[in-house]
């Protein structure tokens, strides 16, 4: 399953954003962010109470079942009454539940988590990144591990000189991608890959900014 993973913004960076807006309205989400453990049922509680105690008035509070899903507009008009006392919405999903909710009302949205990247969910509360959607795929060529994704250079030749016992130099704790992408082609009888010199990278792989059409 594929997760939007997300921190919490610095208590700081929140004061600062919430400054001199006095009623304020929380939105959480049910799916990513309750997974995470940084916009669920008690994460939204607890962001209540720590404005509650800084003088703030919460209006009132929620969380969507999933919110960058279309049907958001019809949940958030069970509260419209609240929203409209707000004077801000906290919204502590990630960044496309934000910008959902920023679409449907015309009230001031301020995030409270910052989005860091889609995750897999590797282990039982672990989720790695594996795919930055470069928009130049070489996993071919990579026995299907990503270079530019897994290794902490993003090198798409490799391995670089710091390689040392399987770990990366930058960490320790890490498998080196490209020792991972060696030993994968080595089990493929496909180390040839490994010798062909792979592009240097093209950073506009990806149109920025995204978009797609299907065509008739
Ligand atoms: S090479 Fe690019 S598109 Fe392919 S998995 Fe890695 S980041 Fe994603
Ligand atoms: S040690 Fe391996 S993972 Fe780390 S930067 Fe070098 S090639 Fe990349």
């Amino acid at each position: 399953m594929i997760r939007s993973i997300t921190r919490q913004k610095p208590e700081e960076e929140l004061d600062q954003l919430l400054d001199g807006l006095g009623r304020v309205f929380i939105i959480g989400c049910g799916t990513c962010v309750t997974l995470t453990h940084t916009g669920g049922e008690p994460e939204v509680k607890a962001m209540k109470e720590t404005l509650s105690n800084k003088g703030k008035l919460v209006t009132g509070e929620m969380v969507l079942p999933v919110a960058c899903d279309n049907l958001t507009a019809e949940a958030l008009k069970e509260y419209g009454e609240q929203i409209e006392q707000s004077d801000v919405l906290l919204i502590m999903t990630c960044a496309f539940g934000v910008q959902t909710i920023a679409r449907q009302l015309e009230k001031m949205v301020v995030p409270a988590l910052d989005t860091l990247f889609m995750g897999k969910e590797t282990g039982v509360g672990q989720f790695d990144e594996i795919c930055t959607q470069c928009g130049t795929c070489i996993l071919g060529e990579t026995g299907g591990i990503c270079p530019v994704t897994s290794c902490h250079k993003g090198l798409v030749n490799g391995p670089c000189g710091g390689t040392s016992n399987g770990k990366c130099e930058i960490d320790s704790e890490k498998d080196c991608a490209w020792t991972l992408i060696y030993s994968r082609l080595k089990e493929l009888n496909r180390l040839d890959s490994m010798r062909k010199m792979q592009k240097p990278r093209n950073h506009h792989g990806e149109p920025s900014p995204g978009k797609f059409k299907l065509s008739a």
